[in-house]
């Protein structure tokens, strides 16, 4: 089948990887002008995520790139350390850049997948045969199948599923991310500091830079996904006055040029196909903060996939057999997630003091280590996942 891919990201890419191995002809286009580096750290966990990678022949490429990162120090305004978050919460098993990972993906697909960079779906329009794609730039263009994997904000769920506000469930949670120097000294490490609804983490996987998220629990702030001008301007508003090293991080936000902010949203779709069109990944399940997003994207891409062959090509089977299969693991991580803001970017100063001291606590327990790999894993392996034939790369 001809398949056009909206969103090179983590879904796009490795939805693309399976279906061009089972011999379909995949295009796959992307808004940005490049593949889009930055983003903080994404994580894989537990076997169900491990397994699918291994399958991809995506596992090696991916720890090579690992960051290997330890525990998150969780400090004080003079900088003291009060607490540490264990690796297998924060990092999970195979923990790398997100724009790590969308160059190994990249990589991987880039000689039998044509990407189209710079350009975006304007118009779907479908009928029994096939999908007509508009572009907003280049000639139309017939597709057997269509499938959304642009994100959060993704065009595809709007211009097929409508802009139905209901769609999106904000947690509350509005984060910026960059790039800077190193100025903490970190390696391999990373450090917290928490006010009352504001959260500043700062990570070094590989020593050098350091990457830098700044996050606001604020339920209702409104913001143009458009605007990063804007977006900067929130985030320095919000951080005005907060203590520890906030100020220079402040500085350099200014200066960084990766800067990445969005809401933490979850999407809930009652359908995510209608007749020869699908989404996949964020666009049409985002978790949110600890809803395995990452993995869920690279499973649902294997799935999908997987389901499609299985059908021979009948997409009304294949698209009702992955949702069937799909739905049960999404909404599990989906809940997991809801309560990540309490943890992240606790409300009052009680709240943080309760999470530090659990985590304290936690140091001087023997049975901590199974404990937390248990609850770190719990959501990202309950998916029994099919043994689908996906030949080998050639
Ligand atoms: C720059 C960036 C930084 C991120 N940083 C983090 C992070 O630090 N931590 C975290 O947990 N998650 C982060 N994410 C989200 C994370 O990648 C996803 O939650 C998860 O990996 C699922 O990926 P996805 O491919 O479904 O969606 P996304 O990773 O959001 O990718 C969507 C892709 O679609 C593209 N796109 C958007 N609109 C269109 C359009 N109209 N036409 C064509 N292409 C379009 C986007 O440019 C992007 O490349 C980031 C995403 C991006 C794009």
């Amino acid at each position: 089948m001809d398949i056009l891919i909206s969103g090179a990201s983590v879904a796009g890419p490795a939805l693309a990887l399976c279906l061009q191995r089972y011999g379909h002809d995949v295009t796959v286009i992307e808004k940005a002008p490049a593949l889009r580096g930055g983003g903080y750290a994404v994580d894989f966990r537990g076997s169900v995520h491990l397994q699918t990678l291994e399958r991809m022949g995506l596992r090696a490429a991916i720890e090579a790139r690992a960051t290997h990162m330890g525990e998150i120090a969780i400090v004080d305004g003079a900088g003291e350390r009060l607490a540490g978050l264990p690796s297998a919460v924060f990092s999970g098993d195979l923990e790398v850049l997100r724009g790590d990972l969308a160059e190994v993906l990249y990589a991987a697909t880039s000689r039998r997948v044509r990407y189209r960079f710079g350009d975006q779906i304007t118009a779907i329009s479908q009928d029994e045969h096939g999908v007509d794609v508009t572009f907003a730039g280049g000639p139309p263009q017939r597709f057997d199948l269509v499938v959304g994997c642009d994100g959060v904000h993704s065009a595809v769920r709007r211009l097929v599923f409508g802009d139905d506000p209901a769609h999106k469930k904000p947690l509350g949670v509005y984060g910026g991310i960059f790039t800077m120097p190193g100025t903490l000294g970190l390696h391999r490490s990373g450090v917290m500091y928490n006010e009352p609804g504001r959260a500043v983490t700062v990570m070094s996987p590989h020593g050098g830079n350091q990457i830098v998220s700044m996050s606001v629990y604020e339920p209702g702030l409104e913001f143009d996904y458009r605007d990063v001008a804007q977006q900067r301007r929130i985030v320095a508003e919000r951080f005005a006055g907060v203590g520890w090293r906030v100020p220079e991080l402040l500085e350099a936000m200014e200066r960084a040029e990766d800067f990445w902010f969005d809401s933490t949203t979850q999407i809930h779709l009652d359908r995510w196909s209608q007749g020869r069109v699908v989404l996949l990944g964020d666009a049409g399940f985002a978790g949110g903060p600890g809803g395995n997003g990452t993995g869920l994207a690279v499973v649902g891409a294997h799935v999908l996939a997987g389901e499609l062959d299985r059908a021979r090509g009948d997409h009304r089977v294949a698209f009702r057999r992955y949702e069937e299969l799909m739905r049960p693991y999404v909404a599990t991580c989906q809940k997991q997630s809801g309560g990540s803001p309490d943890f992240l970017v606790p409300t009052t100063w009680k709240k943080i003091g309760q999470r530090n001291r659990f985590f304290r606590m936690m140091r001087y327990l023997p049975v901590a280590p199974r404990l937390i790999k248990h609850f770190a894993t719990k959501t990202a392996t309950a998916f029994e996942l099919p043994a689908y034939d996906l030949p080998a790369l050639v």
